[in-house]
């Protein structure tokens, strides 16, 4: 029997807008405007004049003071794209490594599902893994640059959601959920097309 079309989808700075939730703590710590802070930001956000370590200990400290998972704003149309893909009969699969930070997993982990749940993304199961190579999915979409190159070292399809940080890497490359959508169900056509049998295949 051949299995249900896998997409796998990543939620910070995919489904969600990462940065824009993240802005605001950031320009609370400083004392500053957040339009102080560029959107224009690579990995880490060193243009925002944060170190490594800083950024680390304000994206721990806005889990937990802010609840950055549970509030964070989505991009246009990923619940309509999502749910029309799922009704396509696409497998929704979210694959986020969100679990990084020993002592949070609890708060993180519900704050993710409630948030699922708030702005109406579908999903069929969830995995929280750092090497999204290890999970399953016939087509994935990512933001993150070590995420995508190491998908691809694995021959897996990743659509690029594009994001200052990776402008460098080849596409397939999109800037909305609606381009993502149609991507997605154009891959699902060729699958199909694929794995139907010939007729009559069955009975041999
Ligand atoms: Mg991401």
């Amino acid at each position: 029997m051949r299995h249900q079309f896998v997409f796998g989808v990543d939620l910070d700075g995919v489904c969600g807008d990462y940065i824009a939730a993240l802005k605001p703590f950031v320009a609370k710590e400083k004392g500053i405007d957040p339009d102080a802070l560029t959107d224009e930001v690579t990995w880490n956000c060193p243009e925002w004049g944060i170190t490594k370590e800083e950024y680390e200990e304000m994206h721990a400290r806005a889990l937990k003071e802010q609840r950055l998972f549970l509030h964070m704003p989505t991009y246009p149309d990923v619940s309509e794209a999502l749910w029309e893909l799922s009704n396509a009969g696409i497998w929704i699969r979210i694959i986020t490594h969100r679990l990084f930070l020993s002592g949070s997993h609890a708060l993180v982990a519900s704050d993710t599902v409630q948030w699922l749940d708030n702005v109406g993304i579908p999903y069929r199961d969830i995995c929280f893994i750092g090497g999204k190579q290890e999970v399953g999915a016939d087509l994935y979409i990512e933001d993150n640059p070590n995420n995508i190159n190491a998908l691809r070292t694995y021959d897996k399809s990743v659509i690029v959601f594009d994001q200052p940080y990776n402008r460098t890497l080849p596409g397939p490359r999109v800037t909305n959920w609606q381009e993502a959508k149609e991507i997605a169900l154009e891959t699902l056509t060729q699958y199909n097309r694929f794995h139907t049998p010939l007729p009559g295949m069955d009975d041999i």
